[in-house]
């Protein structure tokens, strides 16, 4: 079993309330092979939302308290992203999943890039620094 991003999967999730399906994710979850999640939602946040980026530091920075998530209004975010990473995890282990392929450029999703101090650069999101920490798998779309 893998995870996915719900919006890849076709899911309204983005903080614009679209999403970016493709149709390989999405087949992927029609065949029972896939579970499509959002971290944002996961950890509390609405939908749509703020735009969220980062001040600092990516994912990995973040779970060293060394960087914020913060919304376009002003908001400090990083609580609500934690604790989606955090429900990410504790779903994979219940399923045993060893590999996810998760939305690139995203503060929760993104595996090589994302968003920091207003450019987009090398880094990753919370719940990819998370799954990677806990020796999974993580692929990234774009
Ligand atoms: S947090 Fe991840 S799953 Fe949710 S909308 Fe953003 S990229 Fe998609």
């Amino acid at each position: 079993m893998i995870i996915v991003s719900a919006c890849l999967a076709g899911f309204n999730t983005r903080y614009d309330g679209t999403n970016c399906g493709r149709p390989e994710i999405i087949s992927l979850v029609a065949a029972g092979k896939a579970i499509p999640l959002c971290p944002e939602q996961l950890g509390g946040l609405p939908t749509p939302r703020p735009p969220i980026r980062f001040i600092e530091g990516d994912g990995d920075a973040l779970l060293k308290n060394k960087a914020k998530a913060m919304g376009s209004d002003g908001v400090d975010y990083s609580k609500n992203l934690l604790a989606g990473a955090e429900e990410v995890l504790r779903i994979a282990e219940m399923f045993n999943v060893s590999r996810a392929i998760l939305k690139d450029g995203s503060p929760s999703c993104g595996v090589f890039k994302v968003w920091i101090n207003n450019e987009k650069v090398e880094g990753c999101g919370v719940t990819t620094a998370v799954l990677k920490k806990n020796n999974i798998i993580v692929e990234a779309l774009e």
